[in-house]
This record gives C-alpha cells, sequence and structure tokens, in this order.
C-alpha cells in the first residue's frame, strides 16, 4: 500500500501475490552504449487473467480475515477498508496499491528457440566465449523466491565451465 500510514497500535497484514503472471514484460537497449541503463516495462497487470488473479486473491484473504478464529483480531478492515466494494472499486484498488516481489527473470531466457539468448549451457548464442549465469537466464518465472534458484544457476554455471575447460 503505497504511501499508506498505518495506525497506531497492533495491526496484521497480508498480501495476496501473482506469482505465475501471464503478463510480459519487455527490456531493451537505450543505444548501443552498454554503460547506458537499459529501459524496462514491467507491464504489470497488462494481461486481464492477472487482474482477475489479483482481485480474486484480496477477496480471499478478506474471507480468510473473516473467519472465525481471527475474529478476536479483527477489529476493522484498514485496507482495502469498508469504501471498496464493488468489482471496479476493487480493481482500482489493485491497480493503485500494487507492489512487486522484485523477482524479474528471463530478460536473456535459456532455451533452444530462436527467441532464447543462451543455451542449456549458458552459451549466449553467436557470441564465442560468453555465458551469462544470473537470473536472466531464467525461461520460466518460478513460483517461489528467485535467490536459491539464481544460486543454482551459478553452481551448474561453474560445473559447465570447469566440464568445458
Ligand atoms: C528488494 C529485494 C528483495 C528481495 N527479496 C528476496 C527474498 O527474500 N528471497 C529471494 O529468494 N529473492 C529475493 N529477491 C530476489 C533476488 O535477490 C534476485 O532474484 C537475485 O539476487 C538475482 O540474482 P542475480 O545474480 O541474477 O542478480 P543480482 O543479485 O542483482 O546480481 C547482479 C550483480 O551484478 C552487479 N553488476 C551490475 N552491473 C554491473 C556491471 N556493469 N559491472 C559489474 N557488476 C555489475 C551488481 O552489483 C550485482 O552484484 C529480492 C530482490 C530485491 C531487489
Amino acid at each position: 500500500m503505497p504511501g499508506y500510514v498505518f495506525p497506531e497500535g497492533r495491526v496484521y497484514s497480508w498480501y495476496p501475490g501473482v506469482v505465475r503472471p501471464r503478463s510480459r514484460g519487455r527490456l531493451w537497449l537505450r543505444s548501443a552504449d552498454p554503460m547506458e541503463q537499459p529501459l524496462v516495462d514491467p507491464a504489470y497487470l497488462r494481461e486481464q487473467d492477472d487482474l482477475d488473479a489479483l482481485v480474486e486473491g484480496i477477496q480471499i484473504t478478506r474471507e480468510i480475515g473473516r473467519q472465525a478464529a481471527l475474529a478476536e483480531w479483527n477489529a476493522e478492515e484498514i485496507a482495502p477498508g469498508p469504501d471498496v466494494r464493488t468489482r471496479a472499486e476493487l480493481d482500482a484498488y489493485a491497480r493503485a496499491s500494487l507492489n512487486t516481489y522484485y523477482h524479474p527473470v528471463g530478460t536473456a531466457r535459456m532455451g533452444t528457440d530462436p527467441l532464447a539468448v543462451v543455451d542449456p549451457r549458458l552459451r549466449v548464442y553467436g557470441v564465442t566465449g560468453l555465458r551469462v549465469a544470473d537470473a536472466s537466464i531464467f525461461p520460466e518465472i518460478p513460483s517461489a523466491n528467485t535467490h536459491v534458484a539464481a544460486v543454482m544457476v551459478g553452481e551448474r554455471a561453474a560445473d559447465f565451465i570447469a566440464a568445458d575447460s
């Protein structure tokens, strides 16, 4: 909830998230200068399915919050709050409060198809002696956190380099 100030006292929160989004972002170069920052468009919620999933997640968390087991902690709903009821209001809230898990991956995707950037041994197609070993090579977005998978890519890269040299 960007900009939201929690009231004094004890609160609890949970966040629904779209961990397998259908929307696909884009990263491209501004120029041939490798020191220039690339342009990034994460394209959050571009696909209707992602908005539907997020709104459903909000509704599910609300439902959980209404359960008897949580009744003694359920003084009031702070966010989205009682004014957010209709589907249009939920859509607007989902878009306005959107945040990221910081898991961008796949900008130099591994694969064997024409759009893949690296092969299954992490070698960049068309460039001799260059490998990529980070989260950019993930062929798909994992639904879990990305750190461990990125470490695993590094471990595999070390194996490939040792085996190929
Ligand atoms: C705020 C935040 C919270 C996160 N929380 C979690 C979490 O709780 N759990 C989890 O699993 N994942 C988490 N992630 C995701 C995880 O950190 C990343 O997926 C992972 O670090 C990706 O690893 P990487 O090696 O691809 O890139 P990075 O870890 O970003 O490593 C890239 C490295 O390249 C260096 N670099 C960049 N440009 C140059 C250059 N020109 N020359 C030399 N070096 C350069 C950078 O300094 C950096 O050290 C989080 C990410 C963020 C941003």
